[in-house]
């Protein structure tokens, strides 16, 4: 334990900083004062407690604060705070210098990324930043909320639908895929993003919207080159797919992509009702997504299904229920629900009644886990 005197928002306070070394980083933190900052492998801050606010660093150099509200920081805010934590990790190191003993009192490995953590600069985060937007031009969106830690490889991106009246993310973004050698300089730019060991993340989620669209000699050739690049990963790689938009495949291709790495894909379902599915844009025959969900179930990969609450009538709920109910889902497949929300627009009553009728029906009906899925809250944390 060390001991150190801050200054922020003009208060003084004597702060006691306890450095702990975590998978990937360190945490500094003071509990009495509610204090903490978490580095990652290379001595960026990515995320900040001070009381009752909290921040996080984003992989595109934003800066959010708030978990059930998140507020994204103007720029001058953010270099603020990133200049109050660099305050704080100098102090942190000079009085450890100080003190007979002081660095000994964590190890050498622990103390020299501190001590490299508080050297950068602002313009060393600034560059971090052009360094996340040069390895994702098309910015990561959305991820299922179970692969938000993931190691995001974009071998496409856009979505080849791209209609849905409801989507706020690909609507009219024009589905591209990266050629091989884009595709290898996406991935040493991620690489040089995340850091030695990408990060202590342990999955891989390939984007954008709909990376099984590629064909399936693609999508190996993907597999792969993720397979070569980071290794044998523990929660594997998924990815969003759409059976109306996907290439015939066989059993036998399920079955390599499975042996390739593939271990989760998930689906927009969004409702079985299919007039309603076919008013927001989707496919009103629900056929093809129901044999893809097989099929990939015959191969061992785990399924996720997003449900919307807040859409149609009362046939929405009914017709979802029937539909999940014969979809072969087990314990560790996910029903994502999703309350629809428009842009400044909170959950209404109604979405909330949907969103209850839906989460009590589904818990009933289907042993899949159901959980929710709040897309206004995701960013792609650092
Ligand atoms: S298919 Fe999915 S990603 Fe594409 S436009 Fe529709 S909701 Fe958006």
């Amino acid at each position: 334990m060390i001991v150190l005197f801050w200054q922020f928002c003009g208060c003084i306070a004597g702060i006691m900083l306890s450095v702990v070394k975590k998978k990937n980083g360190l945490k500094l933190e003071c509990s009495e004062q509610g204090v903490s900052v978490r580095l990652d492998g290379l001595g960026y801050w990515c995320s900040y407690r001070n009381g009752d606010a909290f921040y996080r660093r984003c992989i595109d150099g934003c800066v959010v604060r708030g978990h059930e509200t998140p507020a994204v920081l103007s720029p001058d805010q953010a270099d603020r705070l990133t200049s109050a934590v660099l305050s704080l990790l100098m102090s942190t190191v000079e009085s450890m210098s100080s003190k007979v003993g002081g660095e000994s009192a964590i190890d050498q490995q622990a103390f020299e990324l501190l001590l490299c953590a508080s050297r950068l600069h602002l313009k060393d985060y600034c560059e971090r930043s052009c360094l996340g937007g040069a390895a994702y031009p098309e910015p990561v969106p959305i991820l299922p909320p179970d692969r938000y830690g993931d190691i995001v490889i974009q071998p496409a991106t856009g979505c080849p639908n791209s209609q849905c009246s409801f989507c706020a993310f690909y609507q009219g973004k024009r589905f591209q895929v990266l050629s091989g050698e884009s595709l290898k300089q996406h991935v040493s730019q991620v690489k040089a993003l995340l850091g030695s060991g990408w990060g202590g993340r342990d999955g891989v989620f390939l984007g954008s919207a709909n990376a099984l669209a590629l064909s399936t000699r693609r999508l190996l050739s993907v597999l792969q080159l993720v397979c070569d690049e980071v290794g044998v990963i523990r929660r594997g790689v998924a990815a969003f797919g759409d059976a109306d938009y996907a290439p015939v495949r066989q059993a036998g291709d399920w079955v390599s992509l499975a042996e390739h790495g593939l271990r989760q894909v998930v689906f927009g379902l969004e409702t079985g009702d299919g007039v309603l599915r076919e008013q927001l844009g989707k496919s009103r025959d629900l056929l093809p997504t129901r044999r893809m969900i097989e099929e990939l179930k015959m191969a061992g990969i785990r399924i996720g299904v997003t449900i919307l609450a807040g859409v149609g009538q009362n046939s929405h709920v009914e017709k979802t229920l029937l539909y999940v109910k014969h979809l072969p889902l087990e314990a560790k497949d996910i029903i994502y629900l999703s309350p629809l929300e428009g842009e400044g627009v909170h959950v209404s009553a109604l979405i909330a009644n949907q969103y209850d009728e839906l989460l009590f029906g589904l818990r009933s009906i289907t042993d899949a886990q159901v959980v929710p899925y709040q897309m206004k809250r995701f960013f792609y944390y650092a």
